[in-house]
């Protein structure tokens, strides 16, 4: 039996509210809107996954599928520099690929696969994990087949981090509830139906606060309770 890595996000606040960090074995997503820290959470995680275990890292490699070209390789070194890491000692450590389609997508995760028998990886990012798929099956009618292609993708992402010991993190967006009437104070759930819904294990959603705070909620999980967490985002990468 492998055994789960807790893999630190810079902020103790969130750390503890995750029972430690995000876990190898399983996909932790994290959903919120624009400007929630989404992105930040994944450049972060991308360093701390690279310190020694001791140091609530995951000693391994990070692969990150970039849809949307957020990735920035200049916010690692601050965030290197933080950790008291070389930045490009880190960066050589990231295996990054920008996605076009949804197809390119699934392809590059087939890719990475073989690398990760290779070498010792820790983490795959996802950012965003539903964007393309809401491009590329933007047609009416076309809902049954885009689900059914994101349980395929999903499905992928639970076999490599089952596989390889590694912890997932996909970010996903707020889509307005269309169920959502007058009276519900917060229409917006997260994008993926039930598909997304049943993949991830642990599921955040992040909210802007005050000045560069964000707060981070336990959307769903099985074995950690209900709560909240405030953390920042900085230059540095997320932190209490
Ligand atoms: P999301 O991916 O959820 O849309 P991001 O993770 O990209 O959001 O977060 C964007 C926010 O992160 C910005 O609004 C800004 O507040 C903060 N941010 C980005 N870069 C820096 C930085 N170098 N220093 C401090 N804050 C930053
Ligand atoms: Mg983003």
């Amino acid at each position: 039996l492998k055994s789960v890595v807790r893999i630190t996000t810079g902020s103790q606040a969130l750390d503890e509210l995750l029972g430690g960090g995000i876990e190898t074995l399983c996909i932790t997503e994290a959903f919120g809107e624009f400007r929630s820290g989404k992105t930040q959470l994944a450049h972060t995680l991308c360093v701390s996954t690279q310190l020694p275990i001791h140091m609530h890292g995951g000693n391994g490699k990070v692969a990150y599928i970039d849809t949307e070209g957020t990735f920035r390789p200049e916010r690692i070194v601050p965030i290197a520099e933080r950790f008291g890491m070389d930045a490009n000692a880190v960066l050589d450590n990231i295996i990054y690929a920008r996605a076009y389609t949804y197809e390119h997508q699934y392809n590059l995760l087939l890719g990475l696969a073989a690398k990760m028998a290779e070498e010792p990886f820790k983490l795959l990012i996802v950012d965003s994990v539903i964007a393309l798929f809401r491009v590329d099956f933007s047609g009416r009618g076309e809902l049954a087949e885009r689900q059914q292609k994101l349980a395929q993708m999903l499905s992928r992402l639970t076999k490599i981090a089952e596989e390889f010991n590694v912890a997932v993190y996909i970010t996903n967006q707020v889509i307005a509830d269309p169920g959502g009437g007058m009276f519900i104070t917060d229409p917006k759930k997260p994008a993926g139906g039930h598909v997304l819904a049943h993949a991830a294990t642990i599921r955040l959603m992040l909210r802007k606060g005050k000045g560069e705070q964000r707060v981070c909620k336990i959307f769903d999980a099985p074995n950690l309770p209900e709560g909240e967490a405030v953390f920042q985002v900085t230059s540095g990468g997320i932190m209490d």
